[in-house]
């Protein structure tokens, strides 16, 4: 409880999915990965919390061409697999600080949806597909689309994340510090077909898909960290240096 008017009535740590998701459905539901954006959210409600720890639903596997990614994985256990591409690992790490990432998961990441996310912009440009289950259904989603309609989670569960495997990425960022969230950063994924997916955080109210040649049609909001004319120029430099890391701009 953080005040008068907050209020946990319920915790309930399920072991099966099937009861985890008639929790997560009950209006007062509230999903917990790693409870690190939950717990820091002053709810003005009561709500019961569904801890998703005893799912079993933390591995990382490879599977033909592609990974699959648990929805409880911590940020640290992506940085500290060898199966996960370096580009993510390091865009893992930016996420927050070991404290942090020892406990956040990429669900919650991904439910949590911070638009300066830098996971989220490279599993944007690796075309990552998110994995939903509701009580009888199972759907699999676009990334792009769940951060666009919040409706494809709400009241369901992320399981996994699916990331298909590509030939060449890059990810480039300019942030107050090394260590602090990029300002703007560009991600760019070269598939061996040779289409080539680019997203930019930082210029958009989320992670954004972008087609390199329609740069101006952005049109980001400054606030304290960067103007919005910044936050263009930023964006113009980021995407061609990522660009340029994979080897060229044919657009998927
Ligand atoms: C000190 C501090 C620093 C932070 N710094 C950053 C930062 O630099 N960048 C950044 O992006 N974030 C930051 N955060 C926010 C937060 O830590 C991250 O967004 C984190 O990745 C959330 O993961 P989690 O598992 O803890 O999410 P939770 O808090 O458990 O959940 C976040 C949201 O997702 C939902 N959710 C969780 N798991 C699932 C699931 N499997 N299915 C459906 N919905 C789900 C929850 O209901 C909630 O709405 C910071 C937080 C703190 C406290």
């Amino acid at each position: 409880m953080k005040g008068d008017e907050d209020m946990i009535t319920g915790y309930f740590r399920p072991r099966t999915l099937d009861e985890a998701l008639a929790l997560a459905a009950r209006t007062d539901g509230v999903v917990v990965g790693g409870g690190t954006a939950v717990n820091a959210r002053p709810d003005r409600r009561p709500v019961v919390a569904v801890d998703l720890q005893a799912l079993g639903l933390d591995g990382i596997h490879e599977e033909p061409g592609r990974l699959r990614v648990g929805a409880t994985a911590r940020l640290q256990d992506i940085v500290d697999s060898d199966l996960v591409p370096d580009v993510l690992r390091s865009l893992a790490r930016l996420e927050a600080p070991s404290t942090i990432r020892n406990a956040a998961t990429v669900g919650g990441t991904i439910g949590g949806g911070d638009p300066d996310s830098p996971l989220l912009t490279g599993l944007l440009a690796y075309g990552a597909i998110v994995g939903v289950a509701r009580v009888g259904s199972k759907a699999r989603h676009p990334l792009d689309a769940v951060l666009d309609d919040r409706g494809l989670i709400e009241g369901g569960i992320i399981t996994d994340v699916t990331i298909p495997l590509v030939e060449r990425a890059g990810a480039h960022g300019t942030g107050r510090t090394p260590m602090d969230s990029p300002i703007v950063m560009a991600v760019a994924c070269r598939e061996a077909g040779g289409t080539v997916r680019v997203a930019v955080s930082g210029v958009a109210t989320r992670p954004v898909l972008v087609d390199p040649e329609q740069l101006a049609r952005l049109d980001p909001r400054g606030d304290f960290r960067g103007s919005a004319a910044f936050r263009s120029h930023l964006a113009d430099v980021l995407v061609a240096r990522a660009l340029a890391g994979v080897g060229g701009s044919e657009r998927a």
